[in-house]
């Protein structure tokens, strides 16, 4: 009777000590998710960091488009409103971005009033679809911000791979001088590489 009772509380210590090591393990699988979370997304906005899409760009196979968006006279809106509010306009441009694209497309900050999306087995006539809803959707509405009505633009970039073999930084590089090129004829407008 007494090894039974013994061999009972053995069974009941060692099912306890699986259940709060499985616990434990779960706590250091959530820490170690958030952990990465962090460490590949930009912390203001949470879109992926600049690192992380060029990874994601070396590692990918297949065509893509990119597109490369610049806040037209952010400091203006800065210097006028204060920093607090620019920052609002930049994860404003964030939410909007992610609303204009598909689960495997991903938006990026590459700083400042930066931001690159990049558009995977996407044509160019599908990427300039895109570049124009976003376009639009942040030129044609205001945000209001501590009772304040506040417009503003973007110019962007478009760039569409025409060539397996073309690199990640030539691409990022192409499309860099698409948005160069938008700036250049006046703001507020997208131009194709
Ligand atoms: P352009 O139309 O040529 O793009 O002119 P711009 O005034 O937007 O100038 P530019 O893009 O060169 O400068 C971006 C400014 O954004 C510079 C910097 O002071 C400001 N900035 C960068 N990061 C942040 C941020 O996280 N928050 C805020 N509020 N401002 C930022
Ligand atoms: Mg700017």
């Amino acid at each position: 009777m007494i090894y039974h009772i013994i061999l009972i509380g053995v069974l009941l210590l060692l099912i306890i000590n699986n259940l709060k090591l499985r616990n434990r393990v779960n706590y250091y699988k959530t820490e170690a998710e958030k952990m990465y979370q962090r460490a590949i997304r930009d912390g203001m906005t949470g879109v992926y960091n600049y690192e992380y899409l060029v990874s994601k760009l070396r590692k990918n196979n297949t065509p893509y488009s990119l597109l490369m968006l610049d806040i037209d006279n952010f400091k203006e809106i800065n210097d006028q409103y204060g920093h607090q509010v620019g920052d609002m306009v930049i994860k404003d441009i964030a939410n909007k971005a992610e609303s204009v694209i598909r689960k495997t497309d991903l938006v990026a900050r590459y700083g400042g009033d930066e931001f690159i999306i990049a558009l995977f087995n996407c044509s160019a006539k599908e990427a300039k679809v895109v570049g124009e809803k976003l376009h639009n959707k942040i030129s044609q509405a205001s945000l209001s911000i501590f009772d304040e009505e506040i417009n503003f633009a973007v110019s962007i970039g478009c760039y569409t791979l025409d060539e397996n073999s073309i690199k990640t930084e030539d691409a990022l590089r192409r499309v860099d001088t698409a948005l160069y090129q938008a700036k250049e004829k006046g703001k507020d407008c997208i131009v194709n590489y």
